[in-house]
């Protein structure tokens, strides 16, 4: 991961804010969200949500799909749910959590364009668990929007890595564990735009204003 907020592309604008960060162009068409932390509340005590009663959307999550749509911007959610291969749930279940987060998006009119997901437990050694690249790798291919106009967007370290491994510029919201990860990676000298919550985000999206780390 960089080790700070770079305008490295020719058709990106610097501008003049303080914190030497950049506003990007150019503009985002697509987002690749974390689902937990992101869009719903984490489940209790490190757990998991097994079941569709335990998705518990966020405060201003299903607003904030609902404005990234209405700017045109395809939204795909790509998720690490190893509670599968821990044998902790089958697939089917997790259909089961997808299905509601779908259909409750739709009915908000935030619908979900894509929903990838990594079902594998870490001992397997997958190359799609996050901070691995090839989720965020397969949805942009699966988008058919550039790389360049893709933002990942997590409450992890792991999703901010990802998204570097991938040459995806990515942000951050103190959602889930979001400002557990902003104070790691400011110990670490590290200045991660952040953005409250993923409404603040979708806002700035809307408005082609997000700032944004990384290629
Ligand atoms: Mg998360
Ligand atoms: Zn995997």
């Amino acid at each position: 991961m960089g080790s700070q907020i770079t305008c490295s592309a020719t058709s990106r604008r610097p501008t003049d804010t303080a914190d030497g960060s950049c506003v990007s162009a150019p503009r985002i068409r697509h987002v690749i969200l974390d689902r937990d932390g992101v869009l719903n509340r984490e489940a209790h005590d490190g757990g998991y949500v097994l079941v569709p009663a335990e998705f518990d959307w966020l405060p201003g999550a299903l607003a904030a799909l609902a404005l990234l749509r209405q700017a045109g911007v395809r939204i795909t959610v790509a998720t690490n749910q190893s509670a599968v291969g821990r044998g902790l749930m089958s697939p089917e279940q997790l259909e089961s959590v997808h299905a509601k987060m779908r259909l409750e998006a739709a009915e908000y009119g935030g619908a979900l364009d894509d929903v990838l997901f990594c079902p594998h437990a870490p001992e397997a050694q997958c190359d799609c668990r996050k901070p691995a690249p090839r989720l965020l790798l397969e949805a942009v291919n699966r988008s058919g929007i550039a790389g360049e106009e893709t933002l990942v967007v997590g409450d992890d370290h792991r999703d901010l890595e990802a998204a570097a491994r991938a040459g995806l510029s990515s942000a951050l919201v103190l959602t889930g564990k979001g400002r557990a990860t902003r104070a790691q990676l400011m110990r670490q000298g590290i200045a991660t735009p952040a953005y409250d919550d993923l409404l603040q985000l979708a806002v700035a999206v809307a408005n082609s204003a997000v700032q944004r780390q990384g290629s």
